[in-house]
């Protein structure tokens, strides 16, 4: 921090972890409940821990829901998983993190198309959509409009390739398919599933994500004037009680994760969730550090990371690529205890 001792400065430290904007809902289908009414090409077993899920036939097609043209489309599956990568992910991205993302993508729609057999409460009829509330997805015509044509010709075959040598892997843990969310940039260490979604899985836990500086998002600044603040936080709580003279002491950190993301800031009395002042700030993460400078009258919010910081980490994910790493030593990293391995055997 700069001149610190030339300022009074106040740092607040709130340590919040925000998930994303549109996080994945985790609200998982009973283990108990049947879902071989899933689509025609899917047959299922009874989720159950003793009798983990068995994919019977490959799966060729997928049903996803236009959110543009509010139709649901059926796309065969290696398609609609190259276009969730360049949709996803910078085509520029080393190989190996294009082939990791493949295979998480194929993972999540498959995982998505069990869990949702007459389709996802919010677009009933098809277990996923084309937007980022399920994972996004662009076809070649749009990936074509949105780059140019150019793009198609220096990146479509990476992109196919990536997704054709592995084709039907998908990400497992005992035996059963896994939800294998993912985000931009964890900032340093990846977050318990726990912390954010309030739901533990064993393969969604903490692990260190090196290699990210690179990443446009790895970190942040927000400055603004102090009034202004002032004003954001009372727009959404007008109750609180706060000035110039009194923020230092009406701001507390009250709980945060063990990676130091924000859980619960006390705003003069009023328990706000970190997500909550990520949100309100539209902050990349609840990884944040306010800093209070009354000198100039400015507000600085530091903030690490950009996404919830769950499950694979994709700037992370290039960068164990770069130094080596191969897609399954990526998964393996970033998914505790899995294993990679054909879907339907
Ligand atoms: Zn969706």
């Amino acid at each position: 921090m700069r001149k610190l001792g030339i300022y009074a400065l106040v740092v607040l430290v709130i340590t919040i972890i925000l998930p994303t904007v549109i996080v994945k809902a985790l609200n998982f289908v009973p283990r108990e409940e049947e879902v071989d009414a899933a689509a025609d090409y899917i047959e299922a077993k009874t989720i159950d821990r003793k009798s983990p899920i068995k994919l019977n036939k490959k799966i060729d097609k997928l049903k996803i829901y236009n959110n543009y043209s509010k139709e649901v489309e059926e796309i065969p599956i290696d398609d609609y998983i190259k276009g969730v990568v360049a949709a996803e992910m910078p085509a520029e991205f080393h190989m190996e993190a294009l082939k990791a993302q493949a295979v998480a993508a194929r993972t999540y729609a498959i995982f998505r198309s069990l869990k949702y057999p007459q389709g996802h409460p919010d677009h009933l009829g098809a277990a996923l959509c084309n937007g980022v509330h399920c994972q996004a997805y662009l076809s070649l015509e749009e990936l074509e409009d949105i780059h140019g044509s150019s793009w198609v010709e220096n990146y479509w075959a990476k992109i196919e390739e990536a997704v054709d040598t592995t084709r039907n892997l998908g990400i497992f843990y005992d035996g059963e398919i896994i939800e294998p969310l993912y985000h931009s940039t964890s900032g340093g260490w990846t977050e318990d599933a726990r912390e954010v979604f309030a739901l533990s899985l064993p393969y969604l836990k903490s692990v260190p994500s090196p290699n990210e500086e690179e990443a446009p998002r790895f970190k942040s600044i927000l400055t603004m004037a102090i009034d202004d603040f002032i004003a954001k936080i009372k727009s959404a709580y007008p109750k609180v009680n706060i000035s110039r003279e009194n923020i230092h002491e009406k701001i507390k950190l009250i709980d945060k994760t063990m990676t130091g993301r924000v859980k619960k800031v006390s705003i003069d009395g009023i328990v706000v969730e970190g997500r909550d002042l990520r949100d309100l700030f539209d902050l990349d993460s609840t990884s944040f550090i306010i800093t209070l400078d009354t000198s100039l009258n400015i507000i600085e919010i530091e903030t690490r990371g950009y996404g919830h910081g769950v499950g694979m980490s994709q700037w992370g994910a290039n960068g164990m690529a770069k130094n080596g790493s191969d897609y399954e030593e990526i998964l393996r990293h970033y998914y505790t205890g899995v294993e990679v391995k054909e879907i339907g055997n």
